[in-house]
Parts: C-alpha cells; sequence; structure tokens
C-alpha cells in the first residue's frame, strides 16, 4: 500500500526522539512538510540535519503560555501526530503532586492544547484533517508502578473519543495508536530489566516487543486516507496483549 502525504503540512509533538523522530522523517519521506515539536534544542538541530525541510519548534509542552505563544504562527496543518508524553514510575504510594501534574500537563492537556489549535484552524478552513493520539497499552491494562502513566493514558483514550465525535462533523478524524513496549529511551526506563522484560513480553502473544516502525506505520495509516471512515478508534499496536 502506497502512502502519499504530498501536498499535506503534518505537525508531531516529541519529535526529538524515539517514536516521534521517526515519525517525522516517515511523514517527511512521503512528501509532507513536517513541523517538529520538542523541548530539547539539540535534538532539533540533528534532526533537521537530518532532514534539511523539517521546520523546528522548540518548547516545553507542559507549559500553556509558551506552546500557545511557540505555535501562533505554524501555519495550516492537515496532520497532528500528537506524541510527546512524559513516563515516571514509582509505587502508588509513592505518587507525588509533582509527578502526577507534570504526567497529565504533558501527556493529557497539551495534548488538548495543541489539538485546540490545529483544529480550530482546519474547522475555520474547513479543510479535512486527521489527529493521531500516541497513547499506549497501559490505557487499558494496570501495570505495576505506572498508576499516574496508566491514568494519563486512560484519559488520553477518552479524550481521543471525544474529539472523534465533536470533531467528526468538520471531517476531522481522531484516533490513537496504543503500542506495547518499544525500547526507545522511555522503553528502557520500565523494561531494560531482563526479568521484567520477559514477564511482559510471555504475556504478548507474539512473543516480542514492537519496533518503532510498528508504531509509525500505524500512525501513518491512521493519518491518511487509508483509513478514510475510521474515527474513534484505539489502535493497539501490542502483538495481542490487550486480548489476554
Ligand atoms: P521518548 O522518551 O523516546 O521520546 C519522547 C519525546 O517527547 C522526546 O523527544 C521528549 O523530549 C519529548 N517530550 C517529552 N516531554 C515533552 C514536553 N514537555 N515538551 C516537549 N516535548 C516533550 O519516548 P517514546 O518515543 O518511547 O514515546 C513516544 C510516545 O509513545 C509517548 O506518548 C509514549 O507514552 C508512547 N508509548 C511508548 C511506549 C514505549 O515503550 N516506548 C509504549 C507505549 C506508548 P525530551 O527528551 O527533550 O524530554
Amino acid at each position: 500500500m502506497q502512502i502519499s502525504f504530498e501536498g499535506k503540512r503534518a505537525l508531531v509533538t516529541g519529535a526529538g526522539k524515539g517514536i516521534g523522530r521517526a515519525t517525522a522523517l516517515a511523514l517527511a519521506r512521503c512528501g509532507a512538510e513536517v513541523t517538529a515539536v520538542t523541548r530539547t534544542q539539540a535534538d532539533l538541530d540533528s534532526l533537521t540535519q537530518e532532514c534539511s525541510s523539517v521546520t523546528p519548534v522548540c518548547v516545553d509542552l507542559a507549559d500553556w503560555e509558551a506552546t500557545e505563544a511557540a505555535l501562533q504562527d505554524v501555519g495550516p496543518i492537515h496532520l497532528l501526530v500528537n506524541n510527546a508524553a512524559y513516563a515516571n514510575l514509582q509505587p502508588f504510594l509513592e505518587v507525588t503532586p509533582d509527578q502526577f501534574d507534570q504526567s497529565f500537563s504533558v501527556n493529557v492537556k497539551a495534548v488538548l492544547h495543541v489539538s485546540q489549535i490545529v483544529a480550530r484552524g482546519m474547522k475555520a478552513r474547513g479543510s479535512r484533517g486527521s489527529i493521531v493520539n500516541v497513547s499506549s497499552q497501559a490505557s487499558q491494562c494496570a501495570l505495576r508502578d505506572h498508576t499516574v502513566y496508566c491514568a494519563t493514558k486512560g484519559a488520553l483514550d477518552m479524550l481521543t473519543k471525544v474529539m472523534a465525535l465533536e470533531l467528526g462533523p468538520h471531517q476531522i478524524r481522531v484516533n490513537s495508536v496504543n503500542p506495547t513496549v518499544v525500547m526507545t529511551e522511555m522503553g528502557r526506563l520500565g523494561w531494560s530489566d531482563p526479568e521484567k522484560a520477559k514477564v511482559m513480553m510471555d504475556r504478548i502473544p507474539l512473543g516480542r516487543f514492537a519496533e518503532v516502525e510498528d508504531v509509525v506505520n500505524s500512525i501513518l495509516f491512521l493519518l491518511s486516507d487509508k483509513s478514510n471512515m475510521t474515527n474513534g478508534v484505539t489502535l493497539p499496536v501490542d502483538g495481542g496483549f490487550l486480548t489476554c
């Protein structure tokens, strides 16, 4: 299946590393004009070195005002990937208010905010659009030490559905991908210990973690016209983990 984003403008958050970076590069390879948003300038420098057509935006998405200012001149966007997220693991009884607020402000509030900015533009121009939120299997399955992370991703799944409901009439589709573990920087945080990793892998019917490209391909599908009638789904990219 050939996917072309020729003539489309895309915005990807958390594009400095991992899944977001690979998504930004894949979109550019498919012909999209890509705006890459993240908070570490060095990552944006290396990204624009790798792909000179990418437009970099450096901002901490946990900061509502700074995000508003950074994206005010972003121009028309047809494709949005809300990928940036924060993970900080601890037992339930040790969760602090700061960890809770930091996680929710990036993983949920910033998704709402960036989507509002982009979707207002789509609606005003009367143009179709597609938004993909990067959720997780953790939205639907309790994982030890992941209290806040699971709660943010559960909230994100409902945000995805309500956005799909309200933005659908404007021909703006909203879906999520819900991956299992991917060995990015974030993945290594929770799953570097081989014993822990094995317990998780044994619960995945395909018996392996996801590769970055597995997630990117599902994101590209949901962004593209190949999924024209798909709206409001939370698509597992989990080798069957959520079936068990
Ligand atoms: P990484 O940690 O590798 O990359 C996350 C990117 O988001 C980084 O570039 C990071 O920048 C950026 N980011 C984080 N916080 C902010 C912020 N406040 N403002 C701007 N940018 C920010 O993560 P992954 O690629 O693994 O994860 C991508 C998505 O996939 C996330 O939504 C995650 O929850 C989800 N996911 C990941 C899984 C995994 O096992 N890896 C499994 C399931 C879902 P910086 O490094 O500068 O902080």
